[in-house]
């Protein structure tokens, strides 16, 4: 059988249904199932992303089937709207929309009334008796084919300021000014049939080739539009950003145009089945009156709130649909409300009004913030519409990361200078210097600066500069305008509608509320409350104890997952921060950190030094009950719960890196000649310190620093053991290579720790085990495996070591590796799986084959990274550990790990 390339719906029947994502892209996938739900949708077709495919690999052309599979399709549409396409007495006009998989916010083209032609016009009067409606209609057909069709999809690039939107858009101001007026709405029908020859004219000169005047011209050419602006330059640098990949292609949706400007009973809206924004669950939209939906899209217009509910002290003065038209909004809300069911999630709408007859465009999954996305993930969870695996499945680790985001401190706000106030777009606050293009904002952005960018209305070239940008602040548009979604896609701070600015792009300056506001400026934006201020106001991190939801979210997660979660943290604070955040143990507690007060640096320093092994010990016995009153605080501040406590691990030499001053004054405190200290220095320098003498080599060159480390551990123990604190350390030897490295080690932990039990009288529990983090652990893991009582992976040097990349060196070079692809990620960040993953894999393997209770973590970098956490999850690791901040990032991912590896 031939492969089907076109796919009807309509009169509640379609050949296609909402599964069908990757071959009708998501917007024609949900027209099929919507038509299917018996939801009004205009009829119409969609045409196959495996066109688009085949239409990018044969040179612009369609597959052979593809014309008759379309013509039959538009009979079927003739039939059952009862008029013809391209007949003079009753014509059929359609609209042709592009539609991938995924949903590119205004990246790619549509055109609209096709099939307005100087020969169905006169009917088309004729049948509305409506003539100003026709020439509208005629007027925006010609200049969305131009710029789509004749322009971007011909590959012609205009210089600055002669696109050819631009010139018919002049063209039309030059005619709202001739008229007087300063609406479109303003002007006639015969204006506009004007307009529309001068237009043609335009486009004749501009563009040397004149505007079709046929049907079936228009319909091709919009089609082919579509498919070329897959490959367009917006649409691919969106995709670079959004990791979308190219053989996708999109899909063409052609549909019969339904008007929401035939009069003051008609109307044109978008809306949320809850609020994108916040996540309540209330129905949430705009609309227009007597309009056509890229009015309300584009921000030209400023839309009405769709609902009472919906309505702020902004919008207070503006009529709801459900005021204006009572009877089509209970229906339209019926219908939200039948959407949001039949899919369980959050959906996003767009409905037009056609002479008191509801018309449902679109349906999709609405994209919606952090906040947002966590609220619905638990409601939808507690009201029974998800199951928890779906809930945690809602929150991307991206978008809870969007709630640990800063927000503008409400003490500064109080006494700052407002400048004015906008649309609450995106939520959080943010702080930066203004630009105005896109291209100042990345370039910018790229030197680190942190910059707002601000616009009359932001437009799909600007994306590289909002993505660069802490937060995007526009004069025009409305809570669907392009600025709002794509801010809300990527959780970033964004104000739009902020008309009392008056931007001059050319002076780059803002003139606002008696200020004037110059690039390189500081504005701080309010973007949950829609506020911007004058000048840099400091930021507050969020509280998320006390946010319901998040913790609602985090307790579900936590049934999910089923790999531990703990947090590498060395101080006290930081413990105590990370059980806040779900902590349920410390993975590594690095102990090199706590010999840098300027007390112990000395005693450090003097055991660096040391002849002998006596001098050695007198100094290290110094160190003991500092470290013994570190071991006390963290172990206490993590009572119940594990700490595993790292031994010594840097090389000697980072202790005494010292200038000629710190030789001088370290050499008197001593009582030694400089010339000894700076030969010790000299004696200590390696050329490879990395792989040079550290790690348990220090603790086998130098056991009194072993004896000291465990002595403290285990006296802090034995004394809150004695208070009735219950306590769980667990003794770490990192760098290990070899099973008789660890054994030796192994063997003066224990001795240690049982004299001090003993001296003590007092039972503590505690473990040894080991980092593994050099190959030849991993090989060797099972000769390891049968000595330790547990394996934490130090991925950071597991990775130095097996690609052989240097970890302080590996930043002059990596970034040559990413552009050139040769590797896909940073692997310090994100584990490599296929090299790296092979060795851990190793390790749990052979370590378990002797052992199988050994406990087995992962401390490196890749323990809050969520690819990498699917990875330990896969590996049978019991938990992984990581910053206390990404500890809630930790929890999500781990839970989507044992949901999607089920
Ligand atoms: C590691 O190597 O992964 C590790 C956790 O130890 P450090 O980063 O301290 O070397
Ligand atoms: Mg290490």
């Amino acid at each position: 059988m031939e492969k089907k390339y076109v796919y009807f719906f309509g009169a509640g029947k379609a050949e296609g249904a909402a599964q069908m994502k990757n071959l009708l892209g998501g917007k024609g996938a949900n027209l099929a199932e919507m038509t299917n739900l018996g939801i009004p949708v205009p009829p119409g077709f969609t045409i196959t992303t495996e066109a688009c495919t085949y239409y990018d690999q044969n040179d612009r052309t369609y597959p052979s089937s593809l014309e008759n599979e379309l013509m039959n399709c538009i009979k079927n549409v003739e039939e059952i709207m009862g008029t013809k396409f391209n007949d003079p007495v009753d014509p059929l006009l359609l609209s042709v929309r592009s539609g991938a998989r995924q949903s590119m916010p205004g990246m790619m083209e549509t055109v609209l009334n096709i099939g307005l032609t100087s020969n169905t016009i006169p009917g088309m009067i004729k049948k509305t008796n409506d003539e100003r409606f026709v020439y509208d209609a005629y007027r925006r057909l010609i200049t969305m084919y131009a710029d789509v069709v004749m322009e971007k999809a011909a590959g012609v690039e205009p210089e600055e300021g002669k696109e050819i939107r631009g010139l018919l858009e002049a063209a039309m101001d030059e005619a709202k000014e001739k008229r007087g007026v300063e609406l479109d709405t303003g002007l006639t029908a015969a204006d506009l049939k004007q307009l529309s020859e001068r237009f043609k004219e335009i486009i004749q000169n501009q563009l040397g080739k004149p505007f079709p005047d046929d049907s079936y011209e228009q319909l091709w050419g919009g089609i082919g539009a579509v498919f070329q602006s897959w490959n367009g330059k917006r649409a691919v640098s969106y995709r670079r950003i959004e990791n979308i990949p190219a053989e996708w292609g999109t899909a063409v949706n052609v549909q019969t145009m339904v008007f929401g400007n035939m009069g003051d009973d008609s109307a044109t809206g978008v809306g949320f089945t809850r609020n994108p924004a916040t996540g309540e669950n209330v129905f949430f939209g705009e609309w227009l009156a007597n309009a056509q939906g890229e009015d309300v899209v584009a921000g030209i217009r400023t839309p009405n709130p769709i609902n009472e509910l919906g309505k702020t002290e902004d919008t207070a003065h503006l009529k709801s649909l459900e005021e204006m038209m009572p009877e089509l909004y209970k229906q339209l809300d019926e219908i939200q409300i039948n959407l949001e069911t039949h899919y369980s999630d959050m959906q996003d709408i767009e409905f037009t009004i056609q002479q008191g007859r509801l018309w449902m465009l679109q349906t999709r999954v609405g994209k919606r913030n952090g906040p947002a996305a966590v609220t619905m993930a638990v409601d939808m969870c507690e009201s029974g519409m998800i199951d928890k695996e779906t809930a945690v499945m809602r929150v991307k680790p991206a978008q809870l990361d969007e709630l640990l985001h800063p927000m503008v401190d409400p003490e500064g706000e109080k006494i700052a200078v407002e400048l004015a106030k906008g649309l609450p777009a995106g939520p959080g606050g943010a702080a930066g210097q203004v630009v105005f293009t896109a291209d100042e904002a990345e370039a910018l952005g790229e030197q680190g600066k942190k910059v707002v960018l601000v616009r009359n209305e932001t437009s799909p070239e600007d994306v590289h500069g909002m993505h660069a940008a802490v937060a995007i602040l526009t004069a025009k548009g409305g809570m669907t305008s392009h600025a709002a979604l794509v801010a809300r896609g990527w959780g970033k701070c964004c104000i739009v509608g902020c008309s009392a600015l008056q931007i001059n792009v050319l002076k780059k300056e803002i003139h606002v509320s008696g200020h004037v506001i110059k690039e390189g400026d500081w504005i701080t934006l309010n973007g949950t409350k829609g506020r911007v201020y004058k000048d840099q106001l400091p930021l507050i991190e969020p509280d998320l104890e006390s946010n319901d939801k998040y913790l609602k979210l985090m307790e579900i997660a936590d049934q999910v997952r089923k790999l531990g979660i703990r947090a590498n943290a060395d101080r006290p604070e930081d413990a105590q921060k990370a059980r806040t955040f779900g902590a349920e143990g410390i993975g590594l507690c690095r102990t090199e950190h706590m010999f840098f007060d300027p007390e112990r640096i000395k005693a450090m320093r003097e055991m660096i030094l040391a002849e002998t092994v006596d001098e050695r010990r007198q100094a290290i016995m110094k160190l003991l009950p500092f470290q013994r009153q570190d071991f006390y605080e963290l172990l206490e501040a993590m009572h119940d719960l594990p700490v595993t406590i790292r031994l010594l691990d840097p090389p000697l030499h980072e202790f005494v890196t010292l200038t000629e001053d710190q030789i001088r004054n370290l050499a008197r405190d001593l009582d030694v000649p400089e010339e000894k200290i700076k030969n010790r220095i000299d004696s200590l320098h390696e050329l490879n310190p990395m792989l040079g003498h550290r790690g348990c080599r220090l603790g086998i060159t130098y056991p009194e620093i072993t004896e000291m480390q465990a002595r403290a551990i285990i006296e802090a123990a034995a004394m809150l053991t004695e208070k009735g604190v219950n306590v769980h350390p667990e003794i770490m030897i990192p760098l290990i290579s070899s099973v008789n490295e660890y054994k030796h080690q192994e063997q003066i932990v224990r001795k240690v720790a049982e004299e001090v039990l003993k001296e003590k009288n007092v039972t503590v529990k505690y473990l040894v085990g080991t980092m593994v983090e050099i190959p030849r652990a991993c090989l060797t893991a099972d000769r390891i495996g049968a000595e330790a009582e547990f394996f934490s992976f130090g991925t950071n040097d597991l990775t130095q070591t097996t690609f052989g990349f240097s970890r302080d060196d590996a930043g002059g070079f990596l970034p040559d590796y990413l552009s050139e692809k040769i590797l896909p990620e940073d692997p310090f960040q994100s584990l490599d799986q296929i090299g790296v993953g092979q060795l851990v894999q190793m390790g749990v393997d052979k370590g378990r084959s002797v052992n199988p209770n050994l406990k087995i973590g992962i401390c490196g970098e890749h323990g809050g990274d969520p690819s990498s956490i699917d990875f330990c999850h896969r590996a049978g690791l019991n938990y992984v550990s990581c910053s206390p901040f990404r500890v809630p990032i930790a929890r999500l991912a781990a839970a989507h790990a044992a949901v999607v590896n089920k």
